[in-house]
């Protein structure tokens, strides 16, 4: 993490920010600003060479008012409670502001998965499926990838979950492999609302895409797919990175060419195709249209902000800018497309593939891709006429107003239960 701001507390002044446009009083916010329970375990694993190590693992279920919880597990060297609560938090607001029917959660287990071999992944995995098998269900809790977690762990979750349960589920998690009832779309599905955002940021702002030039901070899931997608579009991907730093070209990357290089090599360093190397610092502060932070929670923060120079920020991560980095965006007329619009492809087409695993029935990827363009494209509406509508400052205070406002009608509806 760039900075050690807190990623719970900057959910939380999120909401606080928004509550300043809501009706609402303070009891029904700060029900909103809370987790409804955090599941904590330590995962007991046998090593490759017969001794046994210990994981700290946990799983938030933060709200479940318009639907089962939902949201990724990630395998991270920094996962901490708070993280994993704040991650949570932001996936109820998310799947609302996208106007999914589900709640949200966030998983993860304090691990660097470079350390261990994939025997060694498998058992954790495992053995952290074993734990949460009474709290996640296709009706209950339905996990995801998110860092350093893909089709495998998922696969492994799902199998683990059926065999404890002695039944079939594949909608017990999403983001599976096609094989194991995985959807068409789904991985290149966060990307493509990154770039759906862009898109949509360029038609409401009167600009020209084909004229912009784009960063990419991360090139993992999210950030090259992105990058690809937005390449697509006719912009100018002149920088990416990834932890090993970053690679540049003033004319233009060729974004297919540096994930090549990146799955042949493990990362972006020593890529051909640049014509020179920069520094993540470099590259979050350069001159261009578009900065697309992918990487972790809090890379631009307080110091960095004065000197980003990009005119629209999308945010492909979740929570990349400490809430005073946003403050200072913001003030400098810097449009922020918040995260909880620009990343919700993953968690919207989780969704999808949650649905086809309840129809038993495959959608195409063209469907898929078509469906989860209506959503963004709505849910941007949706940001804009609000944004339009009231005195709110920033586009990220705007998108939550929109989703407090159906989390609260939704707990609303179904009153309190003693
Ligand atoms: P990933 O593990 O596939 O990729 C992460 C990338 O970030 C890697 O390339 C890594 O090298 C890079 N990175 C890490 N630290 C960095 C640093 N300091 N500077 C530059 N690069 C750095 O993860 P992902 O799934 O792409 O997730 C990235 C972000 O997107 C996370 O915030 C995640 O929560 C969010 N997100 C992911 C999804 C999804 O479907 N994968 C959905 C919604 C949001």
């Amino acid at each position: 993490m760039a900075s050690d701001v807190n990623p719970f507390e900057s959910l939380q002044e999120q909401i606080d920010d928004a509550a300043e446009y809501l009706p609402y009083s303070t009891d029904v916010l700060e029900r909103l600003k809370h987790p409804e329970r955090v599941v904590e375990t330590n995962l007991s694993v046998e090593m490759d060479d017969g001794s046994v190590e210990v994981f700290r693992a946990y799983r938030s279920q933060f709200n479940g008012d318009r639907g089962p919880y939902k949201g990724g597990i990630r395998y991270h060297p920094q996962v901490s409670r708070d993280e994993v609560k704040a991650l949570s938090g932001w996936m109820v607001y998310k799947c609302a502001a996208v106007n999914i029917p589900y709640g949200g959660g966030k998983g993860g287990v304090e691990i660097d998965p470079d350390d261990y071999s994939d025997a060694e992944l498998e058992r954790i995995t495992r053995s952290f499926a074993k734990e949460l098998r009474p709290f996640i269900g296709a009706d209950r809790d339905i996990p995801a990838p998110d860092v350093n977690t893909g089709q495998r762990e998922m696969n492994w979750i799902k199998d683990t979950y059926e065999t404890l349960e002695n039944t079939t589920e594949p909608g017990v998690i999403t983001g599976k492999a096609p094989d194991s009832g995985g959807s068409a779309g789904r991985v290149e599905a966060t990307g493509r609302s990154v770039m759906l955002t862009t898109r949509e940021a360029f038609d409401y702002l009167g600009k020209d895409i084909t004229d912009a030039t784009v960063a990419v901070q991360g090139y993992g899931n999210a950030g090259s797919v992105a990058a690809k997608l937005i390449e697509d579009l006719g912009a100018s991907v002149v920088a990416v990175s990834d932890s090993s730093g970053a690679v540049h070209d003033p004319d233009g990357l060729d974004t297919r060419a540096a994930k090549d290089h990146k799955d042949e090599t493990g990362s972006l360093s020593g890529f051909e195709g640049a014509t020179g190397t920069l520094t993540n610092e470099e590259l979050l502060t350069m001159d261009v249209d578009v900065l697309v932070p992918a990487a972790l929670e809090n890379a631009i923060d307080r110091e960095i902000a004065p000197d980003v120079q990009a005119d629209i920020v999308v945010e492909a991560a979740n929570g990349p800018l400490t809430p005073d980095a946003d403050d200072v965006l913001t003030k400098r007329d810097v449009y922020v497309f918040p995260d909880i619009l620009a990343n919700a492809g993953g968690v919207t087409v989780s969704y999808f593939e949650w649905v086809q695993n309840r129809q038993r029935f495959s959608w195409t990827e063209q469907r898929v891709n078509e469906e989860l363009e209506r959503v963004i494209t709505e849910a941007f509406g949706d940001l804009i006429e609000t944004y339009e509508n009231t005195d709110a400052p920033s586009l990220r205070t705007a998108m939550y107003v929109v989703a407090i406002k159906r989390v609260v009608d939704a707990a609303e509806q179904g009153g309190i239960w003693p």
